[in-house]
């Protein structure tokens, strides 16, 4: 048991959602977890996430669902705003921890990717920052991997966990394709206005919009704009006036944040991407997670709970296993077909907002809200 701890060392490319947390749940199963990051520390852009149920979930595996409630903003229903500013229903989301804490919670992204950051180190996590896999091969049972900084590490374990733009997916030689779906999302942190205790989502003639809390103070609002090309890349100036113009038409309440909106600094504009990788996620000692294996439109508001399941399950399975391989091949199985559900799911949710059939569309996220609330 011991010689098999000691062969017990992982590479994680990418010090993101998904590879931060897999290096906690890995470091908690006695692994001895490096993590290299190809951008500098505190990267993180200043915008928001929501974490659904199932994040929640899966950080408390983790024990960490307290601390993001505590510095997030905990929450339970999302309300329906029709087009002529009518509430059209109030959907409560399934607490999945109990009963006693919230369904979801809004956080800001620095201060997820901090209490991340802190529970990796605490657990003896090494992260280099400005540093990539350069290149791979397969020594046997091993992994040898090239860093960019010309150093070689042998280890059991690669994981690449570096986003829907992975070069790790490159150097396993594993396919992807990317689509884009003719949508940018907005999103732009304001002060919370008192009213926001959960998220709102509005429909308008041009897109949704709507307005998630994350902290006592600060909430973001959140826009889809449709009918864009790939090329349309604003100067960031134009951020915020233009994201105003585009809320002008919506209804009431979503007005009210018009005059918030000030700083193009705290506004970001983002294409919608989503892709999945169809065949193997894994070669030898080398796996993806997260985005880099699955990424969905941001619609569902649950690309990062698949990255935190994956970090967990991945901890789990390869220590229900004796073999690196064998574990990472149940890994797959068990993730594959709730990922693909997702990426589909999250695709039709936005084929349906560019047809303005809004009506049609939420049903369908509270459907696989529902699903995804489904014990991993
Ligand atoms: C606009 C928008 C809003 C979203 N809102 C939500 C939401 O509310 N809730 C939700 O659950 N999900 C949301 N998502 C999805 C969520 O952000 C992603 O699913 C999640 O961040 C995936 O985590 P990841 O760690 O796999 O990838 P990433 O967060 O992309 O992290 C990848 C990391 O790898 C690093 N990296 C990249 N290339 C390399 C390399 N070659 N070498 C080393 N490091 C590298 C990057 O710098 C980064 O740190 C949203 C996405 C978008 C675009």
């Amino acid at each position: 048991m011991d010689s098999d701890r000691s062969a017990r060392t992982a590479l994680i490319v990418g010090a993101g959602v998904a590879g931060l947390t897999a290096a906690t749940a890995l470091a908690r199963e006695g692994w001895q977890v490096e993590v290299v990051e190809v951008g500098p520390p505190d990267a993180t852009s200043g915008w928001g996430l929501c974490l659904t149920g199932p994040s929640l979930r899966a950080l408390d595996a983790l024990s960490l669902a307290d601390t993001c409630l505590a510095e997030g903003y905990g929450m339970s229903t999302i309300t329906h705003v029709d087009a002529h500013g009518e509430p059209v229903g109030t959907v409560r989301l399934p607490r999945l921890i109990d009963a006693r804490r919230p369904a979801m919670a809004g956080i800001a992204r620095p201060v997820l990717h901090r209490i991340l950051y802190a529970e990796a180190q605490r657990w003896g996590v090494v992260v280099r920052h400005g540093a990539t896999a350069a290149a791979m091969d397969q020594d046997g049972e091993l992994v040898r991997v090239r860093l960019s900084d010309g150093t070689v590490r042998t280890v059991a374990l690669l994981v690449g966990a570096d986003g829907i733009r992975s070069a790790t997916r490159g150097l396993l030689r594993l396919v992807s394709s990317r689509a884009f779906h003719g949508q940018m999302v907005w999103r732009a942190l304001v002060p919370r206005p008192r009213w926001a205790t959960g998220i709102h989502q509005f429909a308008g003639k041009t897109g949704t919009a709507g307005l998630v809390p994350v902290s006592k103070e600060q909430a973001y609002v959140f826009l889809t704009e449709n009918g864009v090309g790939l090329d349309g890349r604003l100067p960031e100036a134009e951020l915020a006036p233009r994201l105003r113009h585009l809320l002008e038409p919506f209804p009431a309440r979503m007005a009210e944040t018009l005059p918030l909106i000030s700083a193009s600094e705290a506004v970001v504009r983002r294409p919608v991407l989503t892709h999945f990788v169809e065949g193997a996620w894994q070669r030898g000692g080398a796996v993806l997670i997260g985005d880099a294996a699955h990424a969905p439109a941001p619609q569902m508001a649950s690309g990062a709970a698949l990255a935190i399941e994956d970090g967990l399950v991945l901890a789990r399975e390869l220590g229900r296993h004796d073999s690196v391989g064998a574990g990472l091949q149940t890994f797959v199985r068990r993730r594959r077909q709730r990922c693909r559900t997702l990426v589909e799911t999250s695709v039709r949710i936005v084929a349906l907002e560019r047809a303005r059939r809004h009506d049609e569309a939420y049903p369908l996220i509270d459907s696989c809200h529902r699903l995804m609330a489904e014990p991993v």
